[in-house]
């Protein structure tokens, strides 16, 4: 039983993405608080599918953090080449010119 926190009505309580009481567990549509309607189950169900993803994966939060040592290259697999070569990029383009 995983003894998940509810509301004085019998609902499940979620935070804003679905994140019940219980770590790692989500709940959306019918069983948590709000309108009992499909379009609002599948948007709470988009909006905690994104909460899990960021949950699970280390995202450098900003350019600073990516240049520092904090993140693990191993942790941020996929879209880290990509931000780091859009950072390489905005690095030049900031870059002061030289007279020469
Ligand atoms: C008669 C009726 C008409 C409706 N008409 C509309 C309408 O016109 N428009 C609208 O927007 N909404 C309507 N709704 C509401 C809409 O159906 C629900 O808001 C929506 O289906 C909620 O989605 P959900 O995924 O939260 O739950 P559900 O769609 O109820 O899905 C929950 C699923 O979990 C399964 N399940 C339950 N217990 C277990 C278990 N222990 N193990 C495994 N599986 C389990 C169930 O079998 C079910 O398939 C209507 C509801 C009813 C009852």
């Amino acid at each position: 039983m995983l003894d998940l926190k509810r509301t004085d009505g019998g609902a499940v309580q979620v935070d804003d993405h679905g994140r019940t009481s219980v770590e790692g567990v989500f709940a959306v549509g019918d069983l948590t608080p709000g309108h009992s309607q499909i379009p609002v189950a599948m948007g709470e169900g988009a909006k905690a599918g994104i909460a899990i993803h960021y949950d699970l994966r280390e995202f450098p939060k900003s350019l600073a953090e990516l240049d520092g040592e904090s993140v693990d290259p191993a942790s941020t697999p996929a879209v880290s080449g990509e931000i780091r070569e859009a950072a390489r990029r905005r690095g030049e383009s900031e870059a002061p010119a030289t007279d020469d």
